[in-house]
């Protein structure tokens, strides 16, 4: 019999809201294995599609088709192939982007991103992890690439039951390789690096900060360098922030590779050194604060809320009228009208007169899912100190 889930009346009307996910809470009964493909059935015997199925998660079920129509086999090939098609849609100007952006991707938990010849992948539920192997044999055909990485070691695979690690799956993966973005190249640690190696979901937002930059910037929390990098052609000087070593010494390498010799770095706390150039009367004309997730869970929200404001205010201090402010939170906790709210407190604080320029998210390699808010995490607004 084909494994079945029950789900309560609650869970079947979130799904007609346009959500993917069943809660643990709102499941009935369950007649399948862990990590099985299910047939999702409602009230009166009703099918209501057909999802991924955890035993662990809190997220019981994510659904990736609707109504009683059977998926048959070929129905991850043309996932795959639409996901490919509407990033070649996009044109791309650059070699490093995500491919499949899960929910977002009706590929659920399934992440894919693309570096130059390499492809990344992460699975993050149980179905997704036993359905691997038939995912990048797919992906190897349809892409055609050289080597493809499972960077298998989020933590998130914990709530799966799933163990964390990191392993080749097809052909080779070099331990650096060098991508484009625009005119910069970057060296990208695919094996160690954060995420799947570089934060692909700024991409596009660092390429606008570029429009608006000039004289002397900041960028702080700059990982491997990615908006300095981006912006230095259009800046006297250029000073790249960020607590890891590593980071710092990636940037340094980065900066060099493209003869950006304006770029300076400095391995230090944000919060520390704003203070300490505000202290010290130094003014800028760009920044950037593009800071970790402050608010991982509900719970740390007020405190995050303090660290946006905290670094925001500083910043604005730091800035000079008519200097430009890039300002990101990747914490899907912290809504974009929250975020805007600390932004308008931080610059009240700071005595300073901002006009929002753009308003921007992540970039559109990574879709937001309408129904589904938890795939629309990232915010990034172009402000302008006018007084
Ligand atoms: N702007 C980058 C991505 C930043 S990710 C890009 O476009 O690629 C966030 C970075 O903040 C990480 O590299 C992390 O090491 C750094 N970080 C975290 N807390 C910090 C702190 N208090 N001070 C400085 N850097 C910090």
């Amino acid at each position: 019999m084909h494994p079945t889930v029950k789900i309560h009346a609650r869970g079947e009307s979130r799904i007609r809201d346009g959500h993917l996910w069943v809660y643990r809470a709102d499941i009935l009964e369950v007649h399948a294995a862990p990590g099985d493909v299910v047939c999702v059935v409602g009230s009166h015997g009703r099918t209501v599609g057909h999802a991924l199925y955890s035993d662990r998660s809190q997220i019981s079920l994510r659904l990736f088709s609707f109504g009683d129509v059977v998926p048959d086999s070929s129905l991850w090939r043309r996932r795959i192939e639409a996901a490919l098609a509407f990033r070649e849609s996009l044109a791309i100007d650059a070699t490093a982007y995500r491919l499949i952006h899960g929910e977002a991707d009706l590929l659920p938990s399934l992440i894919v991103d693309r570096y130059g010849d390499y492809l990344v992948v992460q699975a993050l539920s149980q179905a997704v992890d036993r359905l691997l192997p038939e995912l990048v044999r797919l992906l190897v055909e349809l892409t055609n690439v050289t080597g493809v990485l499972a960077r298998n070691d989020p933590k998130v695979r914990l709530l799966e039951g799933l163990d964390q690690r990191v392993e080749l799956l097809h052909g080779h993966v070099p331990e650096r390789v060098v991508i484009k973005e625009g005119q910069i190249e970057y060296e990208a640690d695919l094996w160690q690096g954060q995420k799947t190696g570089l934060f692909l979901d700024q991409r596009e937002n660092r390429q606008a900060a570029a429009t608006y930059a000039n004289g002397d910037a900041l960028d702080c929390f700059s990982y491997n360098g990615g908006f300095a990098l981006q912006i230095a052609r259009k800046c006297s000087s250029v000073t790249a922030i960020d607590i890891s070593d590593e980071a710092v010494a990636r940037t340094k390498a980065n900066a060099t590779r493209n003869g950006l010799t304006q770029i300076q770095t400095l391995s230090a706390n944000v919060f520390d050194e704003l203070r300490r150039r505000e202290v010290a009367g130094e003014r800028f004309d760009t920044i950037v604060l593009d800071p970790p997730a402050f608010a991982k869970n509900k719970a740390s929200v007020p405190k995050a809320l303090s660290g946006y404001r905290e670094i925001n205010l500083r910043a604005l201090k730091l800035l000079n009228p008519g200097g430009h402010l890039i300002t990101c939170s990747c914490s899907y906790n912290v809504d974009e009208a929250t975020f805007g709210q600390v932004l308008h407190e931080s610059a009240l604080d700071a005595r300073a007169h901002v006009t929002v320029v753009e308003k921007r998210m992540q970039s559109r390699d990574h879709p937001v899912l309408l129904g589904v808010p938890e795939t629309y995490y990232l915010k990034c607004l172009i402000l302008r100190r006018i007084l």
